[in-house]
């Protein structure tokens, strides 16, 4: 097979510079926040932290540490059997710096904790409840593991008073063996998406899929009708970018008019809304899109 090295022009991205932008990273100076937006570099800061909107701008927070307990094959993140123990008061210093940060929408999200014995669910929640206390109308999205099947874990973060509970499948359900680390399955995570929609009726429910993995149509129908059997809301599609030449390669830079059209076929499926494109990430614009399309 051929070895895809150069990168397609729609892969390329500007310098950030609008004025939204650089007065939000100007604050986080001192707030003593892990953005994944920045350590990730990620190429959407601008959109997400900018936009005209001050209530939709987004970011996403990286809670319990730096080191997960799982080894996915798209992911870079470090991985041990036995990460640092978690700091008793990141809830409480989250919520308070998240508090001073002019943000309309956080997303947090964590490594996989599997050597937790709640898999980090209480420390989760606790954050949650910290930002609601303190800022009642910051918008919340979390972006969870599967807690390794334990459904009441899911339910009680469910139940946090957070706005949208999203957890990724990540790939179609023929690829996830080869894709995610081996104690992630397809059905496990519709059973956690599923999980947590029934704990809450109403809450807003949201997954995400990489394209480019080698994932055909019809494999990608049917996740997302098994997604919408689950009653998922939303859905969004990037292009899998690898991380280092140790990590899966990719089989297929994805055009735009192709994620425009899964955009469509999404939609046409009865999901909410649906954020498609190459630079697309879970998180991307989420705010934005969540005060368009739930709170309009
Ligand atoms: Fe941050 Fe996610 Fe937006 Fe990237 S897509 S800038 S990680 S909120
Ligand atoms: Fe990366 Fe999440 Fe997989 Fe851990 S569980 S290796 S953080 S994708």
């Amino acid at each position: 097979k051929k070895q895809i090295t150069r990168l397609p022009t729609w892969l390329k991205t500007p310098i950030p510079d609008n004025s939204n932008y650089k007065k939000i990273k100007k604050d986080l100076r001192g707030l003593n926040l892990h953005t994944v937006c920045e350590e990730a570099r990620c190429p959407n800061i601008s959109d997400c932290w900018g936009g005209s909107d001050k209530a939709a701008a987004t970011a996403t927070i990286m809670l319990m540490g730096d080191t997960c307990t799982r080894g996915c094959r798209f992911c870079s993140v470090k991985t041990l059997k036995t990460p640092q123990p978690l700091d008793p008061h990141e809830p409480e210093h989250t919520a308070e710096a998240l508090s001073r940060w002019g943000l309309g929408y956080v997303v947090l999200t964590s490594v996989d904790r599997d050597d937790l014995v709640d898999g980090g669910a209480r420390h989760f929640t606790e954050t949650i409840m910290k930002i609601k206390q303190k800022k009642p109308d910051m918008l919340v999205e979390a972006l969870t593991s599967d807690y390794a099947g334990n459904l009441d874990m899911v339910a009680m973060v469910a139940n946090s008073g957070l706005d949208v509970y999203a957890h990724n499948v990540e790939t179609v359900e023929e690829l996830t063996p080869m894709v995610r680390d081996r104690r992630a399955t397809f059905r496990q995570s519709l059973d956690v998406l599923a999980a947590a929609k029934q704990a809450k009726p109403g809450l807003i429910t949201k997954t995400s899929i990489m394209l480019g993995l080698g994932e055909t149509e019809e494999q990608l129908w049917a996740a997302l009708k098994e997604l919408r059997k689950v009653d998922v809301d939303v859905v969004t599609f990037g292009q899998y970018m690898r991380p280092t030449k140790r990590h899966m390669k990719v089989e297929e830079y994805v055009h735009p008019d192709t994620f425009e059209l899964w955009r469509q076929r999404a939609l046409d499926l009865g999901f909410l809304y649906c954020a498609s494109g190459p630079l697309v990430r879970s998180s991307y614009k989420a705010g934005e899109a969540f005060i368009e399309n739930v709170l309009k």
